[in-house]
């Protein structure tokens, strides 16, 4: 490795981050990751620290995940690559296809279209639901619904699903036909409602509102996160979900539930459409489905889709990547997905988040800074910071940052995302592991 004045100047120098300007990268320079252990990351200053990020929502085994890091050394040696496009297939993929169609059929869903991660999943999705209608006589079917303060990745089509202006409005024009409806985010809302089954049904309501509008005829899907990760956790009232739900059968509009965050297990149930009881025409999945060891998901589909397009020989799908079924990626997916099960994840992912929950509301009582905490299903856990509780006026971003610093320097990487403090941890997080991340974030709230 390069010593740590190389890195630092070059980064700086030559690397455009994600997510930010090239401004804030080297005002304020990037912490350098060199080595991770178990839930633990270490950077090139020797701050060790509990990932309370967990990647990026991706990493619920941890870093040390053998069985994982061995499927990909030993596919690397066998079938490194080979496209999956007509005419070839991998028994990795082929493998890792029937493991998911086992894995969510309580979704309903059991064919695998594989993709390089969570924007290609949408953006899949997306495409297969215009499809779908073509293929059905339907061909006006063409927009797309989707929540306000929503995120679904990045490419056009994904992002023209977002429901938040910082991912959209240097990008515009993005496509036409996309719709947002009200999030059933308590906190804020247009509606000034506070009961989360009033909210939900004020939410649900509006979207009969927007169908009406736009005309049912012309709407091909709704995509909706089962709880609203990047948003700042978002979680809907029980309700909401099955509404939404019986809105889309009732109007012949697919439901996609973006599973990008929730599937396998973050949410203390196994998928988030499960979570909630409802079935999806599509899921999009990717982030933990290789434990963030390598670019790859999965849009998994259910009986409407099938119907559609199997047997059909004009269903061509004129969709696909370079990338889709990998033989290392469904190798490492194969591998997690058996750990996954293995060590029964979700079980764990409910306790520690009940924990952190309960963790943040306590700091609560403590930080006027905090105005509100939003989880308590799994290991998803957004603290939203005010700078005055009674007017719920945002903090800046500053604040936020120091925080963040304070927090690290005591022992715990958490993330900002806007207002929110996120905490998305792996799911193999111990009870001391969540004690190290609470207190640490303690003392960040303090400092702030
Ligand atoms: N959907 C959701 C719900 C996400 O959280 C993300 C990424 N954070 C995406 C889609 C996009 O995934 P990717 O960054 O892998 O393209």
């Amino acid at each position: 490795m390069k010593d740590s004045n190389f890195l630092k100047e070059n980064n700086a120098r030559h690397f455009w981050h994600p997510m930010t300007s090239p401004e804030d990268s080297m005002t304020e320079p990037p912490k350098i990751i060199v080595s991770s252990e178990g839930v633990r990351i270490r950077d090139i200053d020797g701050h060790d620290t509990v990932d309370a990020v967990g990647g990026l929502w991706n990493v619920n085994l941890g870093y040390s995940c053998q069985p994982v890091k061995d499927a990909i050394s030993s596919q690397l040696q066998t079938l490194p690559y080979y496209s999956t496009f007509r005419g070839t297939s991998n028994d990795a993929a082929i493998e890792l296809s029937y493991e998911l169609a086992q894995f969510f059929a309580p979704d309903g869903l059991s064919r695998a279209f594989f993709t390089s991660g969570g924007s290609d999943s949408i953006e899949t999705a997306l495409r297969l639901a215009r499809q779908y209608h073509k293929l059905r006589a339907e061909p006006g079917r063409t927009k797309f619904l989707s929540l306000k303060k929503g995120y679904h990745g990045t490419h056009m089509g994904a992002a023209s699903v977002n429901g938040n202006a910082n991912f959209r409005a240097a990008y515009e024009p993005l496509m036409p036909g996309c719709f947002h409806i009200p999030a059933p985010y308590t906190y804020r809302n247009p509606f000034n409602e506070t009961d989360p089954a009033k909210l939900a049904q004020l939410c649900a309501n509006a979207l009969e509102d927007e169908i009406a509008f736009q005309g049912a005829h012309t709407i091909a899907a709704m995509v909706i996160e089962p709880i609203l990760g990047a948003g700042g956790v978002i979680v809907p009232h029980p309700s909401f979900a099955p509404m939404v739900q019986e809105i889309c059968n009732r109007h012949g509009i697919l439901l996609i539930t973006d599973e990008v965050i929730t599937a396998y297990g973050r949410t203390g149930a196994w998928t988030g459409a499960r979570l909630w009881g409802i079935k999806p025409d599509m899921m999009a999945t990717a982030k933990a489905i290789t434990n963030g060891f390598f670019p790859f998901g999965a849009v998994m589909l259910g009986d409407r889709m099938i119907d559609a397009f199997e047997g059909n020989p004009a269903a061509k799908i004129g969709h696909g990547y370079t990338y889709s079924g990998h033989p290392v990626g469904a190798a490492a997916a194969l591998a997690c997905l058996a750990e996954t099960k293995r060590l029964n994840v979700v079980e764990n992912a409910a306790a520690r988040g009940t924990q952190i929950y309960e963790g943040c509301k306590a700091l609560m009582e403590k930080h006027e800074i905090i105005g509100d905490v939003r989880g308590g299903h799994g290991l998803m856990t957004a603290i939203e910071l005010v700078s005055d509780r009674a007017t719920k006026k945002p903090i800046d971003g500053a604040r936020a940052g120091v925080v963040q610093d304070v927090a690290y320097q005591n022992g715990a990487m958490v993330r900002v995302s806007g207002p929110n403090i996120i905490l998305s941890p792996p799911l193999v997080l111990t009870q001391a592991d969540a004690d190290v991340i609470l207190s640490a974030l303690d003392v960040g709230l303090a400092a702030a």
